[in-house]
């Protein structure tokens, strides 16, 4: 299809130009998965992760095909141990002993930057620079987009857990809680590893994932993330809103994330549904929140001067990235795109 040739060729053009914002420009193979399994949302059931017994690790535990990427790793490790408890390293321990990380040029023929293979325990990241001739090195992206974007794919690998052929990671199992996931993903980049903030690719899913993070708890939600437990993330969610828009804020922010990934190949209809679906995410996380802070209020944990601060910086949080959707709403074929983002978030109330 014409149009797939010029978005290859633009993200390569991006690349030789050394613009890669890491995970913008991800996954194009993962797109069609995403798609197909957008059809089947409805019919998903959000089951309980195994349990995983504690593990010994020691430096021999590093494995060789880490190659390049050791130092990497292990900074990774000690990071984490700096900051999880030994229950929420279990996955860490337990994948990182067989991981492989290898490098493939082809991936920037698919916009991929980095992936993680939960099947076969891989990361696979592009090839960062080409030699050529005469001592010449071409680089497709800088050391810092290579950091993080190992990163990244690091805390797919710590937070996976099988059952058969069936795995969780994260946030995201079966057919629902990629975009939550890849969001929760970018926030731990940002939170353990402050130098690479600025460059995450998942802003928007990154936001959501924060604002989720405030209504159910950070210590909660990070620890729901380490053992891949989903469900328990709806547990918690069902304090403050019902399982059914619960899980509909999942859906919705997975609709938002696959579109997004299709970038400029947004046909009209996906660009409604984008919207439609990112609106809806602002008005279930608004109500979520607002029943958090009336309950906080009615227990007097909160005055009302903290209730209205609270709030005020909630809702001008909801907003923060309406910027990106305008911008989605602009890329090409335009002549339908009249529907504005709600701009101000006060019109949820
Ligand atoms: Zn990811």
């Amino acid at each position: 299809m014409p149009n797939e040739i010029i978005a290859i060729l633009a993200a390569t053009t991006s690349a030789v130009l050394g613009n890669i914002s890491a995970f913008i420009l991800t996954h194009k193979i993962k797109n069609k998965i995403q798609f197909h399994r957008l059809n089947v949302l409805e019919n998903c059931e959000i089951i309980a992760p195994p349990k995983l017994s504690s593990q010994n690790f020691s430096l021999v535990d590093y494995p060789e095909s880490l190659g390049e990427y050791r130092q990497e790793v292990m900074h990774f490790v000690e990071t984490l141990q700096k900051n999880l408890t030994e229950d929420q390293l279990t996955r860490t321990y337990n994948n990182i002993k067989n991981l492989r990380i290898d490098e493939n040029a082809l991936l920037h023929l698919y916009r991929i930057c980095g992936l993680y293979r939960a099947s076969n325990n891989t990361i696979t990241m592009s090839t960062q620079k080409v030699n050529l001739p005469f001592g010449i090195k071409l680089y497709f992206f800088s050391d810092i987009d290579k950091s993080l974007m190992s990163y990244h794919e690091l805390f797919h690998m710590a937070s996976t857990t099988y059952k058969g052929d069936e795995y969780f990671m994260g946030f995201s199992q079966r057919n629902i809680g990629d975009g939550i996931n890849e969001g929760y993903t970018d926030l731990l980049v940002a939170r353990y590893f402050s130098n690479y903030s600025k460059n995450i690719g998942y802003k928007l899913e990154a936001n959501f994932a924060s604002l989720t993070e405030q209504i159910i708890g950070q210590e909660k939600m990070t620890d729901a993330y380490f053992k891949s437990d989903l469900l328990t993330l709806i547990t918690e969610l069902e304090n403050y809103t019902d399982r059914e828009k619960a899980r509909q804020y999942l859906s919705d922010l997975d609709i938002v994330t696959a579109f997004r990934r299709k970038q400029f190949l947004l046909t009209d209809s996906d660009k409604s549904k984008l919207l439609e679906s990112y609106n809806k995410i602002k008005v279930i996380l608004y109500e979520a929140y607002s029943k958090k802070l009336d309950k906080e209020l009615s227990n007097n944990n909160l005055t009302a001067a903290e209730y209205s601060k609270c709030m005020n910086s909630f809702i001008e949080s909801l907003s923060k990235y309406d910027y990106l959707i305008v911008k989605d709403m602009k890329k090409l074929n335009t002549s339908q795109n009249s529907v504005a983002v709600t701009q101000n978030s006060q019109k949820h109330r």
